[in-house]
């Protein structure tokens, strides 16, 4: 443990040194003139006046040493296809792509928005956005098209790309057509829609003038060379979305220098992924490029360390649950990070699989983006034989922020602790009320002290008054950037992450907002009122559960009209903001509890439907009202 207290040590009181140091892992095209400046807190610049780029680092350096070496596998267990592209071929297509984008208008500065299922192409449009100095943001497929819209208009992309279908669990899911369905409803539409067809949607209609397509734009420019557009380090690199506790989405804005060098330094500490010199290297990250863990350690990371990656497009369970291992045997992967609700669901499934393939090229499996339960964590652990190693973060940082550091020295793994705080962050648990730090053992928010190391995010795209509001508000006598999640520290200063303190939910390692989900159901003409709150589930750790009021109490007069209105109150939440964001069962009630100004007391709700006591009442306006909850949950 004293090497890695001592490498963040140093890295909280030299972040010149530390972070010059780091600096080094990447290429420069103009070397920085200062590792940082803050003149305006809590807004800080890393690598001031550096000029670097993401595909440059990603891709163009590695030609010189690994030209041959697979730099991306591309496998889909849902269309049988797999593809292999070397550092060589992977730096075609990104130019080709480059060009293609490049033909359509897209240049420095210019947003694209990319709503595509996992293939390589999705890869190949960030990988061209960047090399270009365009800002993607890829909006993960499973959201539907008025959440699409909603991004489209605060991104004004000039460009959007997706493809004609995707497919889960065999069947086909339809992207260009919820794709026209948003740009019709946008208020800032992108002049142009490049379409990767894959065939897999024969309804597909094109729009004349305004879609183009790929593989026809992409014959034009069969040896394009596209020249790197540099960037200084603090211009943005991209926006990805995520849910807040209002209705509308945060744009969490990247910069270009800070993260990649915060990914280089990760995949080396944290990851402990070698020197990415010899083949083999290989890192299978089963989220999707939808999400931060898909942009950091799908694209960015392990092809910055000059690894291969894999990109996977399948469920976990399909054709069979040895699927992840077979692609661990057959590609000999070494790093794998996944999410504590696929391991859970792989637990419920025959633990033969385990045992069928050959996994000895595992040295790692890390988890992340919701809790990870003990039985989960031991059960995984016993099979596999290597650490599987829990570490917490958020879309917000890009990177982890508490963490074991294999990659110095591995402290023993206790369960149900993501482990410390990650070099570069300042981490510091207080009370919410008053902002004094905790104790050990003691309950508080989980906060940084400001700067935020690179890689984090840089500001709120467009809103600069929100990113210090939201993240840097909370407390009046300090600037202090909150997670939002409440967390404790013990005695041997393991952190241990408790959930969140606001209305967002965790389901199945995806955050979502419970205002987003109450929006949604809002606008379902029968109902009235509505909470949403968050319940313990299983599998999926968490899951949405709403409480309603209808304006019609004949709606809900027979079991079947309860029933049809429930389904159909779901179904208004999948075609709003997706499938992922579907309530797990509706309650129709007479009133909902609140307080006596009028707040929803969505924490009691919450504890009555996970079965737990209530807390303080005091404020609470009409005790009916509970009693309404208490029997629609049967306690
Ligand atoms: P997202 O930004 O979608 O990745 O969600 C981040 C949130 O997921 C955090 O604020 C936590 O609430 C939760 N989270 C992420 N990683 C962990 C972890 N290892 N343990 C517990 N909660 C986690």
């Amino acid at each position: 443990m004293r090497e890695a207290q001592a490498f963040y040590q140093r890295s909280i009181s030299d972040p010149d040194g530390f972070w010059g140091e780091q600096a080094q892992l990447i290429d420069w095209h103009v070397p920085y003139a200062r590792v940082l400046a803050q003149p305006n807190p809590p807004f800080r610049q890393w690598f001031v006046g550096g000029e670097t780029n993401l595909c440059h680092n990603a891709v163009d350096r590695h030609l010189a040493t690994r030209a041959e070496q697979p730099a991306l596998i591309y496998l889909s267990s849902e269309t049988g296809e797999e593809r292999y592209y070397s550092y060589a071929e992977l730096h075609r297509e990104v130019n080709r792509c480059a060009a293609v984008l490049q033909s359509l208008g897209v240049k420095k500065g210019e947003r694209v928005v990319i709503y595509m299922p996992m293939i390589a192409e999705a890869v190949f449009s960030m990988l061209a956005c960047a090399r270009l100095g365009a800002v993607h943001s890829v909006v993960f497929g499973g959201f539907a098209a008025p959440n699409l819209a909603l991004r489209i208009d605060d991104a004004k992309p000039c460009l959007l790309i997706c493809s004609d279908a995707g497919m889960r669990g065999g069947k086909t899911v339809p992207y260009k057509h919820l794709v026209d369905t948003a740009i019709a409803a946008a208020k800032f539409p992108p002049a142009k829609v490049l379409i990767v067809d894959r065939g897999l949607d024969p309804d597909m209609k094109w729009l004349e003038g305004r879609d183009v397509d790929y593989w026809d734009a992409r014959e034009e420019f069969r040896d394009a060379q596209v020249p790197i557009t540099w960037l200084e380090s603090n211009e943005p690199s991209y926006i990805l979305y995520t849910s807040g506790t209002t209705g509308k989405p945060k744009g969490v804005q990247r910069d270009v220098g800070g993260y990649a060098v915060a990914l280089a330094a990760s995949m080396k500490y944290i990851y402990d992924a070698g020197d990415g010199k010899g083949a083999g290297e290989t890192m299978f990250t089963t989220s999707d490029i939808g999400w931060v863990v898909g942009h950091s350690y799908i694209v960015y990371g392990p092809l910055i360390h000059g690894m291969t990656t894999i990109v996977y497009e399948g469920l976990p369970i399909r054709p069979d649950a040895g699927i992840w291992w077979k692609i661990v045997e057959e590609h000999k992967v070494s790093t794998m990070f996944s999410s504590p609700t696929a391991i859970r669901v792989l637990k419920k499934q025959d633990p033969a699989w385990l045992k069928k393939y050959d996994l000895s090229s595992l040295k790692y499996l890390f988890l992340a983006g919701e809790p990870l339960d003990e039985p989960t964590s031991r059960w995984i652990s016993d099979s596999l034989g290597v650490p599987v190693l829990d570490h917490y973060w958020q879309t917000e940082t890009g990177w982890a922020m508490l963490t074991y550091l294999p990659g110095i020295e591995l402290a023993a793994n206790r369960f149900g602790s993501p482990g410390f705080p990650s070099y570069g962050f300042n981490i510091r648990i207080v009370n919410d009320m008053t902002g004094a730090e905790c104790g050990p053992n003691e309950k508080g928010v989980l906060t940084v002290v400001p700067p935020l190391p690179p890689g984090c995010l840089t500001t709120v795209w467009g809103d600069d008054s929100r990113y210090v509001n939201s993240y840097f508000g909370q407390f009046e006598h300090e600037l202090l950037y909150t997670s939002s999640d409440w967390a404790v520290r013990d005695d041997d200063g393991y952190y241990f992450i408790l959930g969140r303190t606001d209305d967002v939910i965790n389901t199945a390692g995806h955050r979502l907002g419970t205002r987003e989900i109450e929006e949604a159901l809002q606008a379902h003409p029968a109902l009235a009122e509505v909470a949403v709150v968050g319940v313990h589930d299983e599998v999926k750790g968490q899951v949405p559960i709403g409480f309603c009021t209808v304006k019609d109490a004949a709606l809900i007069a027979t079991p079947e009209a309860r029933a049809a209105l429930e389904k159909s109150c779901i179904a208004k939440v999948a075609e709003l903001l997706g499938a992922v964001a579907k309530p797990y069962k509706l309650h129709f009630v007479a009133s909902l509890p609140k307080t006596r100004s009028g707040k929803l007391l969505r924490r009691s709700i919450q504890a009555l439907a996970e079965g737990r006591e209530t807390g303080d009442l005091s404020t609470l306006d009409d005790p009916n009202a509970l009693e309404e909850i208490r029997k629609a949950v049967g306690r």
